[in-house]
């Protein structure tokens, strides 16, 4: 690429560590053993690099290593809990509850057991993106049989109360699955203290390898059922067939290690940074701010902009800065955030909104030519659509 555009959309994903990649080619060429080849040393080989990283990505969220499942991703992981948890529990009821703020491979797998017969309540969220637990509460049924609701938003970065959560879920006898996705190595997470039952991870959020990523699943207190959805070779105890991705697993092991070193430092610098980047845009006035101004993850702006068309506004942000209106999506037109009409505003709002996620490449100058990007590109289009300009600001 002759001209890289300032990378701030590391919601979508993010670069490969160098210090993950060093740790995963071995395991491409001289150690490229079966780890379910048991009887002999390519297999034992691959095979204590695969337990070694699955020990890595237990210790971060304190779970034992056997309740790690490797999928291919957080959706693969999303997709297995929902279905192999509706498939497991059916006869006890026939109710998930999840919220309108979900990712589409929350709410996708949802709608696909509404099809089968399934009632999914849907919750709502409050202004600032965050679920109300007297809502959830009353939502719970007796045949009720799972909650899913992310741990970190992927659009407006707001931090659900996982632990109040996770004890009323408990309290009412309930499974609490999380999509955890963008939240390891982000957020502390614990199973125990959070009362997780079940957690989506992906390793490609986190400076590791696409195509990879694991489910927690909780074997005790209480033991967690799921049915699975990939039949074969019975790896993974029978829940996720398929020969293990020996290289992938050992960049997320390696991943999951940086990120949580780095955690804290990295949470203050990126928090600093994205205040700055806000405050430095407030003078152009009619910026208003998606989600929870705490609650939320330190590397994540969402900003909804008076008086610019969505469109234009990112058509001519693009060349300089690589960054969103909402989740990376797959469908064209692109359509307005389902997020952000959740925190009530309308699809042009939604359309004319940028989503800046910072990341561990974002340096300081970046910062700064983002911002004089942005004002001048605000300024110049609400100086060639003066009738939007005017619009006041909404609140
Ligand atoms: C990225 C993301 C996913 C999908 O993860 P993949 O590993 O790309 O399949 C799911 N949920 C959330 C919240 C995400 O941010």
């Amino acid at each position: 690429m002759a001209h890289r555009p300032i990378y701030l959309d590391h919601h979508a994903t993010t670069p490969v560590d160098p210090q993950v990649l060093a740790t995963m080619l071995p395991y491409f060429t001289e150690a490229f053993g079966n780890p379910a080849s048991g009887g002999h040393a390519y297999g034992w080989e691959a095979e204590a690099a695969v337990e070694k990283a699955r020990r890595q990505i237990g210790e971060a969220i304190n779970a034992p290593p056997e309740s790690i499942i490797f999928t291919s991703g957080a959706t693969e992981a999303n997709n297995l809990a929902i279905k192999g948890i509706a498939e497991a529990y059916m006869e006890k009821g026939r109710h998930i509850i999840t919220v309108q703020t979900e990712h589409r491979a929350i709410l996708d797998p949802c709608a696909y057991l509404a099809s089968l017969g399934f009632r999914i309540t849907y919750l709502s969220v409050q202004e600032d993106g965050l679920i109300n637990l007297e809502d959830l509460a009353a939502a719970i049924r007796p045949d009720t049989i799972l909650v899913s609701i992310m741990a970190a938003n992927n659009e407006i970065g707001v931090v659900q109360p996982l632990a109040a959560i996770g004890k009323l879920c408990h309290q009412r006898g309930v499974i609490f699955h999380t999509d955890a996705a963008q939240a390891l190595g982000k957020i502390p997470l614990d199973v125990e203290a959070m009362q997780i039952d079940l957690m989506s991870l992906t390793a490609h959020k986190l400076y590791g390898p696409k195509g990879i990523g694991a489910l927690y699943v909780r074997k005790r207190n209480p033991r967690v059922n799921l049915a699975p959805q990939l039949h074969g070779g019975g790896q993974e105890g029978g829940m996720r067939s398929g020969t293990l991705y020996t290289p992938q697993i050992v960049g997320f092991g390696a991943a999951v290690i940086l990120g949580m070193e780095r955690l804290t430092p990295e949470a203050q610098r990126l928090a600093a940074w994205r205040d700055r980047l806000y405050a430095q845009l407030q003078p152009l006035g009619g910026i208003t701010l998606n989600g929870h101004p705490h609650h939320r993850l330190a590397g994540n702006l969402n900003i909804t902009i008076e008086g610019v068309d969505g469109p234009t506004l990112l058509n001519e942000l693009q060349p300089h800065i690589a960054l969103s209106s909402g989740s990376a999506c797959s469908s064209h037109p692109p359509r307005p955030s389902h997020v952000l009409q959740a925190l009530g505003r309308n699809p042009a709002e939604a359309a004319a909104s940028l989503r800046l996620g910072l990341g561990r490449g974002t340096t300081e100058a970046e910062i700064e030519e983002a911002i004089a990007h942005l004002r001048h590109t605000i300024t110049t289009l609400r100086q060639s659509n003066p009738s939007k300009s005017e619009q006041k600001p909404k609140g």
